[in-house]
């Protein structure tokens, strides 16, 4: 049997934490064993969802490359099809029409609660052996009720959760079909994994309510006798407060965390162990996880959300990354920052320089911006401090000794700089510090040895040119 996994978000909002850490283990329980991972958007809800949530969901889920297999389905697209169960389930007697109003399906429900039982349909219009049904009134578009079995109990077998029983008599008789003839999600849901042939349901524990109702309708579809998918109903993500993640507690969306600079193998790393260990390790790649994810492990009781840590794993994901292969996430950053048309070469020697420092791709990219934004500027109060009589003579004689440098490395430049400073028996910060203000105009920067090698060299000596010429006439 091949595994098929889905991941069916409502696009009623951008793609958050709990649904992205669904979406992966669905996607890692399917492709672990060269399953198939379905996408299906459940739009069926018109009035809260929208284009922007779709594609914002999309989006998210290209970033995190949690690519799907085949087509992507839209429920509001099925309509035919959920049409054509519904009479089929009508015609097989398994569902009926009901003509009670709103009123006095609320006068049922009030009626079991009075007498201390669960509050639910009376099964006026629900066709039984013998029973005579009421005459359907004039001009009154029924609802389509499933006929829920009267009695037994329904078992879901969750791999996270484990065995959960429920008593079918708990069940009301579920409209399936609205009476303008919208079927209902808890139908679609039901048909769309029987269709896609869903093996197994990695979703959220706020559908376990559904899932007794779901198993039934599916039964009544695919026989009583028929396999059922596995279930595995995955714990909520709390705040630090103990209260189910939100915006309260600062970043949700996914995209949100990659305009904060986290990578989107960071961002899944660090999802992955939300809820799941192997041993005490903490940092997988992608093959890692494949490797060694194991939906039965995913433990039964809520994670809390540590921005820390992720912060954490991003660093540790940023220091392990081969420098090609943070270009892209680099060259985004930049360009939010205004700066466009960088050759990937370019971007992988900043990256390279940059990854070991920096916590996040923002921060690279910010603390690069100097390399691509002329000095138009000396900082006033930098220039006061470390800007000196003597400082025009030693930027000279460090402009002289890089120009003659065979290779622009870092050593090279920092050899240099401690040879100037020897040379006129003055302290490193001394030559440092005014190098720093003129190259990018301020007194912070990477080390200046990096800091040289991520502007190249013609920048360099032009930059430390046009200060000598400036700090030239400082009062010193
Ligand atoms: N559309 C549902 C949601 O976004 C998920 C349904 C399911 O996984 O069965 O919560």
């Amino acid at each position: 049997m091949t595994i098929t996994t889905r991941f069916a978000p409502s696009p009623t909002g951008y793609l958050h934490i709990g649904g992205a850490r669904t979406a992966l283990y669905s996607w890692l329980h399917a492709k672990a064993s060269g399953g198939r991972f379905v996408l299906r958007i459940e739009d069926t809800d018109r009035e809260r969802s929208t284009d922007e949530a779709v594609q914002a969901i999309l989006d998210a889920m290209e970033w995190l490359d949690l690519e799907h297999d085949g087509e992507i389905y839209y429920q509001t697209k099925r309509f035919d099809r959920y049409a054509e169960v519904i009479d089929w389930l009508l015609a097989e007697g398994k569902a009926y029409r009901c003509y009670s109003t709103a009123e006095e399906v609320e006068a049922m429900r009030e009626a079991a609660r009075a007498k201390g039982e669960k509050p639910k349909y009376d099964g006026t219009w629900r066709p039984m052996p013998g029973k005579t049904l009421p005459e359907p009134p004039e001009g009154v578009d029924p609802v389509i009720r499933f006929a829920t079995p009267l009695d037994g109990e329904t078992v879901i077998h969750d791999m996270v959760k484990g065995d959960i029983t429920i008593s079918n008599t708990e069940l009301d008789d579920l409209v399936i079909a609205r009476a303008d003839g919208t079927p209902t999600y808890n139908f679609c849901v039901v048909v769309d994994d029987m269709d896609m042939a869903i093996s197994h349901i990695i979703r959220g524990d706020d559908h376990v309510n559904n899932t007794p109702r779901q198993i039934n309708i599916l039964k009544a579809l695919i026989g009583d006798f028929a396999e059922l998918p596995v279930y595995a109903h995955v714990p909520m993500i709390l705040g630090a407060d103990g209260k189910r993640l939100s915006k309260r507690h600062g970043a949700v969306g996914v995209m949100r965390y990659r305009e904060e600079g986290y990578l989107p193998g960071a961002l899944l790393n660090y999802l992955v162990r939300l809820g799941w260990a192997h041993g005490d390790q903490e940092i997988f790649t992608r093959e890692q996880m494949l490797e060694h994810f194991d939906i039965e492990h995913v433990q039964g009781g809520a994670s809390t959300f540590d921005p820390d840590k992720l912060l954490w794993v991003n660093q540790e994901h940023l220091k392990m990354a081969a420098p090609e292969d943070l270009v892209g996430e680099l060259r985004w950053h930049l360009a939010r920052l205004g700066i466009e048309d960088v050759d990937d070469t370019r971007l992988a020697e900043i990256a390279a320089i940059q990854k070991g420092r920096c916590k996040t791709v923002l921060e690279m990219a910010e603390q690069t911006l100097f390399v691509f934004q002329p000095v138009t500027e000396y900082e006033p109060k930098a220039v006061k401090k470390h800007v000196k009589a003597a400082t025009p003579d030693l930027l000279a004689q460090v402009r002289d000794g890089l120009a003659k440098l065979d290779e622009w490395t870092g050593e090279a430049a920092s050899a240099v700089v401690k040879q100037v400073s020897a040379d006129n028996e003055v302290g490193m910060g001394k030559v440092a510090q005014p190098i720093r203000i003129a190259v990018t105009g301020g007194p912070v920067s990477p080390s200046i040895d990096d800091t040289l090698v991520l502007l190249g060299r013609d920048e360099t000596l032009a930059r430390l040119d046009a200060a000598v010429a400036a700090f030239a006439s400082e009062p010193g």
